[in-house]
């Protein structure tokens, strides 16, 4: 089968060059898509925006309100780190759309990839470090709402804590939040997951798949869940700007594989979602966020 990927033009919300957040590397994934034979015309999902109504079943009404209508105090785009405008706004609704859809596409075929989201740090009254909806609070939210899952797991790589997560599925016994970071990244003020693996820095390939294996197997004892959520960020990447450990390209792939491995051989199905990668080069950094989909497609 052909790997389902979730995607929208609009993910790229078009920020100058030189800003801080790489915002090219969504059209730059979609290229290096394209030249792996990923994005074929069969296997691309377009998204829609998503409606208020799901967003509020993961965020306060007040600030999904405030995202919509561009209007976010000052306060809360510093902690993103950047302005919410309109295309910010729809950006962010997109990706949301696009993690739901691919759970839906997941739960029929055990597997599915969106081209955008892992907006791990944005909770529920508040967007931060460049997150602005959390999809994966978001879909998850649904899937539990509209009954389709009983049991949640998210798998968060990401190099940073996925506090927002967190943070959101605090007092909700059936999401597991599991963190595997970066000890002394951002955030300075972790909020606790279930389950925090927490990293020394400059942790190289075999140390890290070490860990991974051992959590994923402790994991497997705890908790049985219906669907993953997998935010495969590669800013635990030995280049990444932000990253603080020190992966190879090999070591990322390995740690695709077995997450991916992992809950396919049980018979789990997995969401894919692209986390934070931070290079000044968007083309190397599109190459890295490429692996997960390559991944992903041997397992489609
Ligand atoms: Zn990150």
């Amino acid at each position: 089968m052909t790997l389902p990927i979730v995607h929208h033009p609009g993910y790229d919300a078009k920020f100058a060059v030189n800003h801080r957040f790489p915002m090219g590397k969504y059209s730059a994934l979609m290229t290096a898509l394209g030249r792996r034979g990923l994005a074929c015309p069969g296997a691309l999902v377009q998204s829609s925006p998503a409606p208020a109504s799901w967003l509020r079943l993961a965020h306060d009404e007040t600030y999904v309100d405030q995202v919509m209508r561009s209007a976010v105090p000052e306060a809360i785009e510093k902690e993103i780190g950047f302005a919410v405008g309109e295309r910010v706004s729809r950006r962010a609704r997109l990706a949301v759309a696009g993690t739901v859809l691919a759970s839906d596409i997941a739960l029929q075929t055990g597997i599915a990839c969106n081209a955008a989201g892992g907006s791990h740090h944005a909770r529920r009254a508040r967007g931060a470090g460049f997150c602005t909806f959390n999809d994966v609070g978001v879909a998850a939210s649904l899937l539990l709402a509209s009954g389709r899952a009983g049991q949640i797991l998210v798998v968060d790589l990401d190099v940073h804590q996925g506090d927002g997560t967190a943070e959101i599925f605090a007092d909700e016994p059936r999401v597991f939040t599991f963190s595997l970071h970066a000890e002394k990244n951002y955030p300075a003020r972790k909020v606790p997951s279930r389950y925090d693996f927490a990293l020394p820095d400059a942790i190289r390939d075999a140390a890290y798949l070490e860990c991974l294996d051992d959590a994923l197997k402790r994991m497997a004892e705890a908790f049985r869940p219906d669907i993953v959520f997998y935010n495969a960020g590669v800013d635990p990447h030995e280049e990444d700007r932000l990253g603080r450990l020190s992966l190879s390209n090999d070591g990322i792939r390995a740690r695709d594989r077995a997450v991916i491995g992992h809950f396919r051989g049980r018979g789990v199905p997995v969401v894919g979602v692209v986390g934070g990668g931070y290079a000044h080069d968007v083309d190397e950094l599109a190459e890295r966020h490429a692996i997960l989909f390559e991944t992903a497609a041997a397992f489609a």
